[in-house]
């Protein structure tokens, strides 16, 4: 269940690569990808202490304020949403739709919003709450993030019950990749949705650090170079997303993470530098985030990922 062949554009010695997809896109409807695996013992916790109120930090578009709002709601607690930015001159998709199932957010000057836990806006939010707030740091992160991770990884190196997989994962804070780079899985290819991801590397072992657990996989991490860094889209990846489409008419990728992920890997394939023979990519979901991009950019019908 949820694996799958993928077709590369770039692939056509057809036996000589095999390419699987783990469609974690699929997994949950309300939430679909890496950030439910994040939010897991975060929420998990928060219920545990009986809190009511579970608060979180984000960006407008942020998928982890979708999945966020959606868990929350799930588990009847009442979500907070401290978002970047102060002033909104309308909201974007992704806010409205957290409203809509009953967020509450609280805006944040981008300055005090980098304090994240230690931010003016938290302590206001606690005192005026009063002790009811269990707090989520931004991303889902944290030792219970990468934990949560860590079993989402060992569950697909099992459900593939093949050890030789070398795994393509997109990345972030990083956080979902520290748990697969200390799973059972062997080596892991790390791709950066950031432009200047130079500490990628140990931005990983920190992680795993805090949750004290260990790297064991043989790692490589690649930078966002091509596409104008976090967000963005260059006519090239575009151009790609359709020709993938034409090549996997039922799979749909996200701007943000997954699309560059493919596109570098069949990209390296293409140069004839990709040296894996078995390679499962890891889909992280964030098909939501098309809603923040501009009209025209997406290959995709509305109706086919919403
Ligand atoms: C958030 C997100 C990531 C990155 O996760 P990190 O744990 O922050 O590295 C990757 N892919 C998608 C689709 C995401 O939404």
């Amino acid at each position: 269940m949820y694996l799958e062949p993928i077709h590369l554009p770039a692939n056509n010695s057809s036996d000589a690569y095999e390419f699987v997809i783990y469609r974690g896109d699929l997994e949950c409807s309300s939430a679909p990808g890496n950030k439910q695996h994040k939010l897991k013992y975060h929420l998990q916790q928060a219920l545990q202490e009986h809190k009511s109120i579970a608060a979180t930090f984000g960006g407008p578009h942020s998928n982890h304020v979708a999945a966020f709002v959606a868990r929350c709601v799930e588990l009847q607690i009442t979500p907070i949403v401290v978002v970047r930015g102060e002033t909104w001159a309308s909201l974007t998709p992704t806010l409205r739709r957290a409203v809509q199932q009953g967020a509450i957010l609280f805006p944040s000057s981008r300055l005090d919003y980098r304090l994240g836990m230690q931010s003016k806006i938290k302590d206001a939010i606690d005192q005026y709450y009063a002790g009811e707030v269990y707090w989520v740091p931004e991303g889902g992160a944290g030792a219970l993030g990468v934990l949560g991770c860590l079993d989402w990884a060992n569950h697909i190196y099992q459900k593939l019950n093949d050890s030789s997989y070398h795994v393509c994962l997109a990345s972030g804070t990083g956080a979902t990749a520290a748990g697969f780079a200390a799973s059972d899985f062997n080596s892991v290819s790390v791709f950066s949705a950031l432009k200047g991801a130079h500490n990628l590397e140990q931005d990983l072992y920190s992680h795993c650090l805090a949750a004290n657990i260990e790297v064991t996989a043989k790692l490589e991490c690649f930078d966002e170079s091509l596409h104008g860094g976090f967000g963005k889209m260059s006519d090239a990846l575009i151009h790609f997303l359709h020709d993938m489409l034409a090549h996997n008419p039922t799979l749909r990728l996200d701007p943000v993470y997954t699309a560059k992920m493919v596109y570098k890997v069949n990209q390296l394939l293409a140069q004839g530098s990709w040296p894996h023979r078995k390679t499962v990519f890891i889909h992280t979901g964030g098909l939501q985030g098309w809603r923040g991009m501009p009209v025209g950019h997406c290959p995709y019908n509305e109706n086919d990922w919403l």
